[in-house]
């Protein structure tokens, strides 16, 4: 289990603002942003696996669990061949994965999970206008629908919520995801950013 990737995962419910978080994120020098969801909308979707995708995403369900786990392993041996992901040097954040326990207990061979930082909002009505504009912004049919859109939280809280008890408490940091995408990133910074430098910044030498 030693060369498990280093990683913080980015949780909450649908349209919280994880996609946001993780994309600023990213963005930065030593820090790897993965959402599942985005690797999922970049396949072919006439191939096998994106016609699954389609089917399952279109009804607001999760695709099944082997699929997914496949895709995502075969996605993070994909970005470290081509070094855009350097395990050595990268804080893994991932987004969206895992979804459930089961891919929780999938993954623990391969993830090191640092931090679990769960974006909350109480406002679900908030976070449901926030995916209407995004289907409309991004074509995502999945967040075109209401009947789809409350079908996630149904699944968020069924399927999603319980994975935060999979996870030790002490490493779960609840973020209050209310605000501007500005003011949340400074939030979720003071969590990432000491993790990062932990445990990939090497103490600067002793100036003589
Ligand atoms: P997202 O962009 O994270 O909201 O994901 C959009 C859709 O992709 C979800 O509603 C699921 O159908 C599918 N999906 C994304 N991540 C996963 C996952 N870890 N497990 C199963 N399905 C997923």
């Amino acid at each position: 289990m030693t060369d498990r990737y280093k990683s913080v995962l980015l949780f909450g419910a649908p349209g919280v603002g994880k996609g946001t978080q993780g994309k600023i994120l990213g963005r930065i020098p030593g820090f790897f942003h993965l959402a599942c969801g985005d690797v999922f909308r970049s396949l072919d979707m006439t191939s096998e696996l994106g016609k699954q995708f389609l089917a399952y995403s279109s009804r607001g369900e999760l695709v099944p669990d082997e699929l997914t786990i496949e895709m995502w392993r075969q996605n993070m041996h994909a970005q470290t061949v081509l070094s855009l992901f350097k395990p050595k040097q990268d804080l893994l954040v991932l987004d969206g994965i895992p979804r459930n326990v089961a891919q929780a207990k999938a993954l623990h061979k391969s993830l090191d999970v640092l931090k679990v930082i769960h974006l909350s909002c109480g406002d679900e009505e908030a976070m449901m206008q926030r995916m209407r504009r995004r289907a409309l912004k991004e074509n995502r049919m999945d967040d075109a629908d209401d009947k789809v859109i409350r079908h996630r939280f149904e699944v968020y809280h069924q399927e999603t919520h319980p994975v935060l008890d999979f996870y030790h408490s002490s490493i779960v940091v609840n973020i209050d995801a209310v605000g501007s995408p500005a003011q949340v990133f400074m939030r979720v910074l003071e969590v990432v950013v000491p993790v990062q430098d932990a445990h990939f910044n090497q103490p600067a030498a002793a100036a003589n």
